[in-house]
């Protein structure tokens, strides 16, 4: 309707309109298949100490092979997987693989360090999320204490059934972390009621240092925050030795990024755990 009021402008809006949409409609159809057709996979990408250079951690990442696209980011597909609700099933696929991954890790004597799995607030606040997570330790056979949630801070925004969840969850075991964390809504009043272990600052400001000293101030303020709340507090994206020289100068105590290791398939990160069986040395 308005592509119409404005004439010759016409052509140009609807077909670059169609460019995004054609693209979106097809990874849309594509989604619905996807875990049909075995094109998910999850990668997984280790956390370390900055203080000792152990792996304590490692975050489950999704990737989708799409047989026309290739690799399609899921900063792309999954807000896409949100809005259909796909999230869902497609939520239960990743946690459950995950639980089994680690599960095989301890039977193959991998150190026990948590496995971290990102869920989104729709997935999170589906009726038969905390039942569905209970459901896969108890058959997986893995302790809780091994599965770690990584949740955004936009939970807040319905703080009374986040509250209830994430408490229902903390006494299960699991643990619970803040991903991407000065990005988003969120009230430290409220934050420091709930039962999170971890906050991950986001790797929008770990970038920024060296460059702007303003955000370098401002990773060192969540990372006392975080100390003085008697959080784990985990740098995401770190990419230079100067920033991981600053983080570990500031007392942050985990770190994770490409300097350390890209996200990588099981049977690869299973090769890099063999190498790095006595964790890095900085
Ligand atoms: P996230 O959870 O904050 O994950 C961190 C992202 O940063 C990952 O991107 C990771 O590959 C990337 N990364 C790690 N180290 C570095 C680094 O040193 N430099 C840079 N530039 N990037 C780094 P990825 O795998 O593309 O995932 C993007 C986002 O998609 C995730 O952000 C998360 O929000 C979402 N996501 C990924 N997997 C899942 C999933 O299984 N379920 C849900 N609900 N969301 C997921
Ligand atoms: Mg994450
Ligand atoms: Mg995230
Ligand atoms: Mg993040």
């Amino acid at each position: 309707y308005k592509a119409k009021e404005r004439g010759n402008n016409f052509q140009f809006y609807s077909s670059s309109l169609n460019g995004i949409s054609v693209r979106k409609m097809e990874l849309e159809n594509g989604l619905r298949k996807a875990l049909e057709f075995n094109q998910l996979m999850l990668y997984y990408q280790p956390q370390f100490s900055l203080t000792t250079g152990e792996i304590v951690g490692m975050e489950a990442l999704i990737r989708w092979d799409h047989p026309e696209y290739g690799f399609v980011s899921p900063s792309e597909f999954i807000p896409l997987a949100e809005e259909t609700g796909l999230i869902v099933p497609i939520g239960k696929w990743v946690l459950r693989e995950a639980c089994r991954q680690r599960k095989d890790w301890s039977k193959a004597g991998i150190a026990d360090f948590p496995i971290a799995v990102n869920v989104s607030v729709r997935q999170f606040e589906d009726d038969h999320f905390i039942e569905y997570t209970a459901a896969v330790l108890e058959e997986i056979g893995l302790d809780a204490g091994l599965l770690e949630l990584e949740i955004t801070e936009s939970i807040m925004q319905n703080l009374q059934r986040s509250s209830y969840i994430l408490h229902q969850l903390e006494r299960m075991g699991v643990l619970l972390s803040i991903d991407d964390f000065g990005t988003g809504y969120s009230s430290l009043s409220y934050l420091n009621r709930l039962p999170i272990h971890k906050i991950k600052i986001d790797k929008s400001f770990v970038q920024d240092v060296p460059f702007l000293v303003s955000q370098e101030m401002l990773v060192k303020t969540i990372i006392d925050m975080g100390l003085n709340l008697n959080y784990i507090v985990i740098a995401e994206g770190i990419e230079t030795g100067h920033q991981l020289e600053f983080l570990r100068q500031n007392d942050c105590a985990v770190g994770q990024g490409y300097l350390f290791s890209k996200p990588l398939p099981a049977d690869e990160i299973e090769m890099y755990l063999e190498r790095n069986k006595s964790g890095i040395r900085f």
